[in-house]
């Protein structure tokens, strides 16, 4: 039996291949979930769906700003209509605009915390309100990031974000427990995903060098991350709540 059986699960930011998303999602139907995958890119969302029912797996795609109250209602009613109900939500989307501080604008700062913070707010509200309604409890997984958690230059109004999102998760956690509803967040290090990609596009030598200051000597892929989302998906990790998982080989231990 897989571990996330019967389970209904929802991932935001699931059309980036190579994504966190995409491999949290692949990694859940595997597991036996039931998935929606929601983006932006709702053609790319659909891509992964499309493969993961080729290989076996449920999974459906749906079109979703999630920094838009509108488009959270619009796709959490969808789930419960086709499904009853929500188990697991990934609050997986997010930007980087990475800049040093005299660069960061007023713009950048708004879009920052619409995208990557006020979606985290909007989708764990509606996700724990149909938790209760269904009274079994339920597992929501906000992904952070290290620099959520130490300062790393060029990262000020992201890491603001990221930071926020930690916090913000152990208080929910707090107001859930009782529900049986578990909040935690996922540090990720540095990750091979589109998003690193464009952040390194310019600068080949930035990737070198960055491998060499992680401990475990190598970038992260996206399934490091969708195992440690798994964990915290499945009743494994039923005791877990308002903590965090760092993924980071090591980055943070020095
Ligand atoms: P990615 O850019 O590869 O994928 C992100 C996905 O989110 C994309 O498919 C994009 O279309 C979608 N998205 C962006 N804005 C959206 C919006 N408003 N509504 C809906 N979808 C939207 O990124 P990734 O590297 O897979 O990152 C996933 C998460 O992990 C992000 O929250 C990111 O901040 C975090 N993270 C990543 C790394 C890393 O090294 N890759 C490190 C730390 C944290």
């Amino acid at each position: 039996m897989g571990r996330l059986e019967g389970k209904i699960a929802l991932v935001t930011g699931a059309a980036s291949v190579p994504g966190i998303g995409s491999a949290t999602a692949q990694r859940f139907a595997a597991e036996g979930a039931t998935v929606y995958l929601t983006d932006l890119d709702g053609e790319g969302a659909e891509a992964v769906a499309a493969g993961i029912r080729r290989a076996g797996g449920r999974a459906t795609a749906l079109s979703h700003d999630v920094a838009c109250e509108a488009d959270w209602d619009h796709v959490i009613a969808t789930v419960i209509e086709k499904d009853g109900r929500l188990d697991v939500l990934v609050n997986n989307a997010g930007i980087a605009i990475l800049k040093m501080l005299d660069a960061v604008t007023t713009a950048d700062l708004k879009k920052l915390v619409d995208v990557n913070l006020g979606s985290v707010l909007f989708g764990t509200q509606r996700a724990v309100r149909e938790m209760r309604r269904v009274g079994q409890g339920g597992s929501i997984i906000n992904l952070s990031s290290v620099a959520g958690l130490v300062g790393v230059p060029g990262c000020s109004a992201y890491a603001a974000t990221k930071g926020g999102v930690r916090l913000f998760s152990k208080t929910v956690a707090i107001e859930t427990a009782r529900d049986k509803i578990r909040v935690n967040s996922v540090h990720p290090g540095v990750i091979w995903t589109n998003m690193q990609k464009a952040a390194f596009k310019d600068n080949a030598d930035n990737v070198a060098a960055i491998t060499a200051g992680i401990p475990c000597g190598f970038l992260g892929e996206p399934l490091d991350i969708a195992h440690a989302v798994l964990f915290l998906a499945s009743e494994e990790a039923r005791y877990i709540t308002g903590t965090e998982i760092v993924v980071d080989g090591g980055m943070t231990a020095q």
